[in-house]
């Protein structure tokens, strides 16, 4: 697959603020990709660059084979061959739906632009909404004309800046994954903004991490989750607790956590090692002669997520089944399961 968007070494600088440093990315034609990381830590200031309303201090920026943004050269927005759908939609209120939709092909003959006005209604379902204003629709049918009108005029890429974020809580997963599948179909290049990793794993092939302006780690969503390169990307993914456990030549773990096969233990470990263990590391086992004090726990509908204090007093969570109903200050019977918790040196 060829890849559609580079982006090589990138700097970012406001007056006196290094935004992004050094960041290196790339999506092949037709691929997904998230900028992921909590607020501040520069994923909106890259989409940005790419979108050409940003300079790039440093690097460069290429769509399909051509830069488009480099230290001496910044092409304009308008210019560029990118979609972009932004977190409040920016729907015009005075046109209707076919109209903002139709917005940005002015340039091409009325006959044909009837034709793809047509066509993107039909992608986004909202045949039947043609003349309709923007506030007669909902926040997720807004939203679809945001993309319709992005992707009309047949972009090299999209980008969407945190475009679910204005939606139900419920609604965003739900949207994200219908959004992917359409762009899927479609075979669009698209990269998206979020500090939300459930819209990232729902939408994306590859995420990229970033943190404090750089990248830290590009993963597939699974990789991202389960194997985090980092004890930030441990604690910013997903659900779980990190905990410090003295461990030894033959792997076997304090805290009656069991063992790890040493096989697969990095090199270099010291006496202690720290442990990311996520809710579903730790199984309730009524068999089970290891019980652990509930010190909290939240209803999640088809779970409980509980919190369990070890012997030392570090937590480790825990997922059951909702209909496993323990008051907080007694103990829960656990099993754990090691072979997928990831290891970082304690040092
Ligand atoms: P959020 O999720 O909160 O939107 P973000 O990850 O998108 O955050 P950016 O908005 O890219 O982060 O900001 C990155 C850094 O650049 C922050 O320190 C921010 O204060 C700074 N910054 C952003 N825009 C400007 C600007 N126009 N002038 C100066 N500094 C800026």
């Amino acid at each position: 697959m060829n890849d559609q968007l580079v982006i090589n070494e990138v700097t970012v600088a406001y007056s006196n603020v290094t935004a992004i440093s050094k960041a290196s990315f790339s999506l092949a034609e037709g691929e997904i990709g998230c900028l992921l990381g909590p607020s501040g830590c520069g994923k909106t200031t890259l989409l940005r660059a790419i979108a050409g309303f940003e300079p790039v201090t440093e690097g460069n920026v290429s769509l399909h084979g051509e830069s488009i943004s480099n230290a001496k050269y910044t092409q304009p927005p308008e210019d560029r061959e990118v979609g972009m759908v932004f977190q409040d939609f920016a729907l015009f209120p005075h046109l209707s739906v076919s109209k903002n939709i139709g917005f940005g092909l002015s340039k091409i003959p009325a006959k044909q632009r009837d034709e793809r006005i047509n066509d993107m209604l039909e992608l986004v379902s909202l045949a039947n909404s043609a003349e309709k204003f923007p506030h007669e629709l909902s926040g997720g049918q807004q939203q679809r004309v945001a993309l319709a009108r992005a992707l009309a005029p047949n972009p090299q890429i999209l980008l969407l800046d945190e475009p679910f974020s204005n939606l139900d809580a419920e609604l965003r997963t739900q949207l994200a994954a219908e959004v992917r599948t359409l762009l899927k179909a479609n075979k669009v290049t698209a990269l998206m903004v979020t500090h939300d990793q459930d819209e990232a794993f729902a939408m994306a092939d590859k995420i990229a991490l970033l943190n404090k302006g750089a990248i830290v780690q590009i993963d597939a969503p699974y990789q991202l989750y389960h194997k985090p390169s980092s004890l930030f990307a441990a604690d910013f993914i997903g659900k779980g607790s990190v905990i410090n456990v003295e461990i030894d030549a033959a792997g076997l773990l304090g805290n009656d956590l069991g063992s790890l096969s040493i096989q697969t233990l990095p090199k270099d470990l010291g006496n202690t090692v720290k442990l990311l263990v996520r809710p579903d590391d730790v199984t309730y086992d009524k068999t089970s002669d290891t019980r652990l004090p509930i010190v909290s726990k939240v209803f999640l509908g088809a779970n409980y997520l509980y919190e369990l204090a070890l012997t030392d007093g570090q937590c480790v969570p825990c997922l059951t089944q909702s209909h496993i109903d323990i008051p907080i200050g007694e103990t829960l019977p656990v099993r754990f399961d090691l072979r997928h918790v990831v290891i970082f040196n304690g040092e």
